[in-house]
């Protein structure tokens, strides 16, 4: 049911979603899919969980939107549950990802300005390759997906891009740049590129050169933290704390966009009235939805599901690897990227299959899929979403 309508920025796979409950999604014709993709991971409770339902319509009959031109009851208590759960100082609340990742960004910047004494307009943010944090202008100013660049130009200066998880490659970028250095901007675990893990000792490394050049680390969890790896944050898999970081998709529990850009007071103190703003940042509806999520995280249940469910997923996609069905497979937690052989198919083509099958899941680079199923899934759904990619990945070996 596209519409000539529309601005035609996406390519769905045509598949027509009228309703949706814990990890099922059914279609306009009454048909059941499997949603292994839960909306890139902003769908970790699930869809429609029960108490984010509760704390959304709750919230709706008392206020909806206020503006940060006024106090709100929650939003205290959310930035205190945030930070708690992140072991931060500070927190400030924006909606989408990418507007997280600009907060982070311009909090360095300020950062670097004002207590490094960087001189105006010289300040530098080292990045990965193949990153992905978002669409703005800026943010695409330092990708390296040509699709996401082409014809957007000029970008913004001021970010240098090394390849990720070479620790070589950073000491030398962090080496010759440190006096302008701002800050390193990271995802822990790459997921748009692949669910590409760097080596163990990585993020170790980046802390510590970051600190040696008197600049800020600043990790974007937005896909891999509250729960999908097995841990709250991807970063605590390797003891790695950052100065900021960025969350969003399932800050908002599948429900809303909530976002936010967390840290140390010394960094986000820093931004003060008038710099920095947004009208629907912080909203009650957020906020009610934002505490409902550290509440639910608070626990422990979901990372801990995640871990001992994971470890049945990645296990069952090894054996899909050891029987020669896939090239290869990456993944910890929730959370894996497949590479199918390309002779065999495109990851868009094993993605139409699956959906034959009754699952929904996404490509991603050529012959990549995604897996990012709700950590709320049961074990026999799950297996049974294995089975029926196990299923597609025979029907395409030659
Ligand atoms: C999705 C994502 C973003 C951008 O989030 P939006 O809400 O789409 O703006 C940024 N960083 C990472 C790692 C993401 O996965």
């Amino acid at each position: 049911m596209s519409s000539p309508r529309m601005s035609p920025n996406y390519k769905p796979l045509p598949v027509v979603v009228a309703t949706a409950e814990g990890e099922w999604i059914t279609d306009v014709g009454g048909r059941r899919y499997y949603d292994a993709l839960a909306g890139y991971s902003s769908l970790n409770f699930g869809h429609r969980h029960p108490a984010l339902i509760k704390a959304t319509k709750d919230q709706m009959d008392r206020v909806t939107l206020v503006s940060r031109a006024f106090d709100f009851e929650l939003l205290a208590p959310f930035a205190e549950k945030l930070t708690d759960l992140c072991g931060m100082d500070m927190m400030l609340p924006m909606n989408t990802g990418a507007e997280a990742v600009e907060t982070a960004i311009k909090a360095a910047r300020k950062w670097g300005h004002d207590v490094k004494g960087i001189e105006d307009n010289q300040s530098l943010i080292i990045v990965a390759e193949e990153n992905f944090h978002g669409r703005t202008t800026t943010i695409v100013s330092f990708s390296s997906d040509d699709v996401a660049r082409e014809s957007f130009g000029p970008f913004s200066p001021g970010f240098l891009a090394v390849p990720y998880g070479d620790t070589e490659a950073l000491a030398k970028a962090i080496e010759e740049n440190a006096d302008r250095l701002a800050a390193v901007l990271l995802e822990p675990i790459q997921g748009e590129a692949g669910v590409n893990i760097p080596p163990d000792d990585y993020l170790p490394a980046a802390r510590r050169l970051t600190e040696e050049a008197n600049a800020l680390l600043i990790l974007d969890e937005i896909q891999s933290g509250l729960g999908r790896t097995g841990y709250t944050f991807a970063w605590e898999r390797v003891g790695v704390k950052p100065d900021i970081m960025t969350l969003g998709k399932a800050l908002g529990g599948g429900i809303f966009p909530v976002s936010a850009a967390v840290g140390r007071k010394e960094v986000m103190g820093l931004l003060t009235p008038g710099t920095h703003g947004s009208t629907f940042g912080g909203n009650p509806i957020a906020c009610a939805l934002g505490i409902a999520v550290c509440d639910m995280l608070a626990t422990g249940e979901y990372q801990a599901r995640a871990r001992e469910l994971g470890e049945h997923f990645q296990a069952r996609l090894e054996g899909m690897v050891r029987e020669g069905l896939l090239l290869r497979k990456r993944g910890v937690g929730m959370w894996a990227g497949i590479d199918i052989d390309p002779d065999r198919a495109s990851g868009r083509a094993v993605c139409e299959l699956l959906m034959d099958k009754g699952v929904l899941a996404k490509d991603t680079h050529g012959s990549t899929v995604r897996f990012a199923p709700p950590l709320s899934t049961s074990k026999e759904d799950l297996d049974w979403m294995l089975d029926q990619l196990e299923a597609v990945l025979v029907e395409i070996r030659p």
